[in-house]
């Protein structure tokens, strides 16, 4: 065990005593952390530091509600926020085989992740945040073995604690030597928001999935129903691994290629957005000295769908509960516990997917069509999922020697 080792562990074993904490970014895991900081401790003094004025978030904004179980009530989605409510979800295999799994009632939304982060943003206003919007953070400040502060575009804030909720491509992260994600597990996201088309067909209470290698290789294409300015719209996206270097947007063209009704809509978006969404396996630790990482820039987002906001969210709340403990190492088991066994069981669904041709896609999605998802509301899709996953391997042993292949390479 190495001097350094012990240093740190009698260091941030017992009490860390922290006045004063700097969160850098300001969307949903910044914000998190932030609100939970001041909720639990509002002696603390707590700034919020974004680049971006305001801060919107890159997002399609798909939310489960079995997530409103976990989230503190402050937090709840304002109606404002709902964009679209889901009743069900439509998935396509690559050769057109559809399976459709339709509820009773909603079991999520659409959002308009403008709105959210505006009504979090005010409410971390009201908690007694400094908020210091359209300023980056360019470095960090180290005293002996932690860091001190950051540097706010050449000023320096002084802190205790660092919450580095900055992102997928986290300067911090790169700045304190995290590894690089592998562009394998870094999916590139392209979205257009457009009119739904006027010719019908497609059902506006469901989310639809495209899969295949000539539709998104090793990922998915996606619709997402929305309402923009009274309008029902769209979300058309696309999100392929990195480490392909394929563009989700030429996809996305030659899927509206093959759907006319789409064409003209297309070219003319009403909003376009892109992104990185991490689909990397949490990694060994989040904790460095005294920052903590949170939401993407931590790596907790579905490996398996992308969806990283209600983990963003989540991992805010954990990072401020450690920090308050006066045990910052403890973060790292506190994720372990809470999101550490589903985000494994959706890296290797993920691997699974991965190892998996057309031919099995197709199959899979066949299997869908037999599927009864349990009728019970608020679904708990990870349930589902892995109900699924035993209802496959029954229905399709053929397939089971190539999910066993990937659990061992995993
Ligand atoms: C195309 C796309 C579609 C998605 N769709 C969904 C979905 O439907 N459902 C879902 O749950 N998730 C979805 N996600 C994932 C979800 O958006 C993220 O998991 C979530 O936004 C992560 O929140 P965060 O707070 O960790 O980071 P981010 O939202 O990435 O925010 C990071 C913030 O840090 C700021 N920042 C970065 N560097 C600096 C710096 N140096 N100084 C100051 N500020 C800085 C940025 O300006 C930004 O505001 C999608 C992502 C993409 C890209």
């Amino acid at each position: 065990m190495s001097f350094i080792y012990l240093f740190y562990s009698w260091k941030f074993m017992p009490a860390y005593p922290v006045r004063r904490a700097v969160v850098v970014g300001a969307s949903f895991g910044g914000l998190s952390a932030a609100i939970a900081l001041k909720r639990y401790r509002p002696e603390l003094d707590v700034t919020v530091v974004d680049a971006r004025n305001p801060p919107i978030p890159h997002t399609t904004g798909g939310f489960g509600y079995h997530w409103f179980e976990k989230l503190p009530w402050e937090l709840l989605i304002p109606e404002e926020a709902i964009a679209a409510r889901i009743r069900g979800v439509r998935i396509v295999s690559p050769s057109g085989h559809e399976a459709v799994f339709r509820f009773e009632g909603e079991v999520g939304a659409v959002l308009h992740p403008d709105i959210w982060a505006e009504r979090m943003l005010a409410l971390a206003g009201r908690y007694g945040c400094n908020l210091l919007l359209g300023r980056r953070v360019t470095g960090l400040v180290q005293e002996g073995p932690v860091y001190a502060g950051v540097k706010v575009d050449g000023d320096v804030l002084r802190c205790d604690v660092i919450v580095a909720a900055d992102g997928a491509n986290s300067l911090i992260g790169r700045m304190v030597g995290r590894p690089d994600i592998d562009p394998m597990d870094l999916h590139v996201g392209f979205e257009r928001t457009v009119p739904l088309p006027p010719q019908g067909g497609w059902d506006h209470s469901l989310i639809h999935l495209y899969f295949g290698r000539n539709v998104a290789p090793l990922g998915y294409l996606w619709l997402f129903p929305s309402h923009d300015g009274g309008v029902r719209t769209v979300r058309l996206g696309c999100g392929v691994p990195r480490g392909l270097n394929r563009n989700p947007r030429e996809y996305l063209e030659r899927w509206v290629s093959r759907h006319p009704e789409f064409q003209e809509l297309w070219s003319k978006p009403l909003k376009e957005m892109g992104g990185l969404i991490p689909t990397a396996p949490l990694p060994k630790s989040n904790v460095h000295r005294n920052i903590l990482f949170v939401g993407d820039a931590a790596r907790v987002c579905s490996p398996l769908h992308g969806g990283g906001l209600g983990f963003a969210v989540q991992s805010g709340f954990l990072a401020a509960e450690s920090i308050v403990s006066g045990n910052l190492g403890s973060y790292d088991r506190r994720l372990e516990r809470v999101l550490g066994p589903l985000l494994r069981r959706h890296y290797l669904l993920k691997q699974v997917l991965y190892g998996w041709g057309d031919g099995e896609l197709d199959r899979m999605v066949r299997a869908m069509g037999e599927f009864r998802m349990s009728p019970r509301l608020p679904i708990d899709p990870n349930r589902e999922i892995m109900r699924f996953v035993f209802f496959l391997a029954r229905r399709e042993p053929g397939l089971i020697p190539k999910m066993v292949l990937t659990r061992l390479r995993a």
